[in-house]
């Protein structure tokens, strides 16, 4: 299989990974509020709704976790990419191959390597 260029493969998927990394940064910024510790006002919220809004909270807790590991692959892709390393296996050093890069941008390693 003949790899694209490293130009190819920066003008395919640096817009890509650009939006992502733009659409996280939003996604974390408009959902602040729901990680906000909840409040210990017993009047205002009763046992039961202060439970529900304390396990909102850990699922937002939980979420923007997983957001902010995202964040960090899709930067580290990025810079794989400004370094001309984007799309090569980061253990054999073959291209990773154009499917499984579309399916994810931020793999690292070859189908082969990535099963071993
Ligand atoms: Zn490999």
């Amino acid at each position: 299989m003949s790899a694209p260029s490293a130009q190819d493969l920066r003008d395919r998927y640096r817009p890509l990974l650009l939006a992502e990394s733009e659409a996280l940064r939003v996604a974390s910024a408009e959902t602040g509020a729901d990680r906000r510790p909840v409040e210990l006002d017993q009047q205002s919220v009763g046992r039961l709704s202060r439970m529900d809004a304390m396990q909102q909270q850990a699922m937002a807790a939980a979420q923007e976790a997983r957001r902010r590991a995202r964040t960090q692959a899709v930067a580290a892709a990025l810079r794989r990419i400004d370094e001309g390393e984007f799309g090569w296996c980061a253990d054999c050093g073959d291209f990773i191959g154009s499917a499984r890069l579309d399916l994810d941008p931020t793999l690292m390693r070859c189908i082969s390597c990535a099963r071993s």
